[in-house]
């Protein structure tokens, strides 16, 4: 099978993300229970102990909920950016992240016959995004990050599939009786996360200049969002960019549902 990319769980109740090459599967985040991850997997016909690494995006609850209860049960190694490392330290033992973590800096790396390049975000707490790839395909994956700055969207641009935070509608939250105000304006400022319209920009722009086919509105909030407002977010900015939306094959990521694999080349 061709690179492809299955989201299991997607939103601020928890992420994890399944990468499958054709020898190589890769977890990124386990911010999920275990056991909806095994379930998750086996209806995906993936064994959890078949996973040969798992990607950490950042410390934040929603992407490592579940990874000390993944570690105690099956032996793939964790990898984490230098700058996330300290944060993900605290949320294992410390016999377990010196025994399974991979601390890894700046620059490519590869895991069995996948490469990996992190993309560096701007969130509040240190946090990357990841392209995966194998040989021509690839496929990137940017979550948690405030604004989309011109060196990330110059780092996806070649991705075949594109899986890029479409978190909320700024009116919406701005009205929210839900959140206090100090939470309203981390999620609003450069380093919190990125709204529908900055997202549907970001997409429109690499639609417009590569090879983008695919692509998954990710991490929407259940509270300031809703797939159709995302969606028509999208087909607008298509519209006033004079650009058909029907030649991209557009997919939101549900909080529980797996989104089913979506491959890198047709
Ligand atoms: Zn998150
Ligand atoms: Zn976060």
């Amino acid at each position: 099978m061709a690179l492809s990319i299955c989201s299991i769980a997607s939103g601020s109740r928890g992420n994890c993300i399944l990468v499958k090459g054709a020898d190589t599967a890769l977890l990124i985040d386990v911010g999920v229970p275990l056991e909806y991850l095994v379930k998750a997997l086996e209806s995906l016909n993936i064994s959890p102990a078949q996973i040969d690494g798992v990607l950490i995006t950042h410390e934040h609850g929603d992407h490592t909920n579940g990874l000390p209860a993944f570690c105690r049960r099956f032996p793939a190694p964790v990898y984490v950016y230098e700058q996330a490392a300290a944060g993900v330290k605290k949320r294992l033992r410390k016999e377990t992240f010196d025994f399974r973590c991979v601390v890894f800096s700046d620059g490519d790396f590869f895991i069995k016959g996948l490469g990996v390049s992190p993309i560096v975000l701007p969130h509040d707490v240190p946090c990357t995004g990841y392209s995966i790839w194998d040989r021509e395909e690839k496929i990137s994956v940017v979550t948690d990050l405030g604004t989309m700055p011109t060196r990330v969207l110059q780092s996806v641009a070649d991705s075949g599939v594109l899986m890029i935070e479409s978190n909320h509608d700024p009116d919406l939250l701005r009205a929210s009786s839900k959140y206090p105000p100090v939470l309203k304006r981390r999620i609003l400022s450069s380093h919190g996360h990125l709204s529908n319209a900055d997202c549907a920009e970001a997409v429109v722009r690499l639609y417009a200049a590569g090879r983008l086919k695919r692509v998954i509105l990710a991490h929407l909030s259940l509270e300031n969002n809703y797939p159709d407002l995302a969606l028509s977010t999208l087909r607008a900015a298509f519209q006033r960019a004079g650009l058909r939306i029907e030649g991209l094959e557009v997919s939101v990521a549900e909080q529980y549902k797996t989104t089913g694999f979506l491959a890198a080349t047709s």
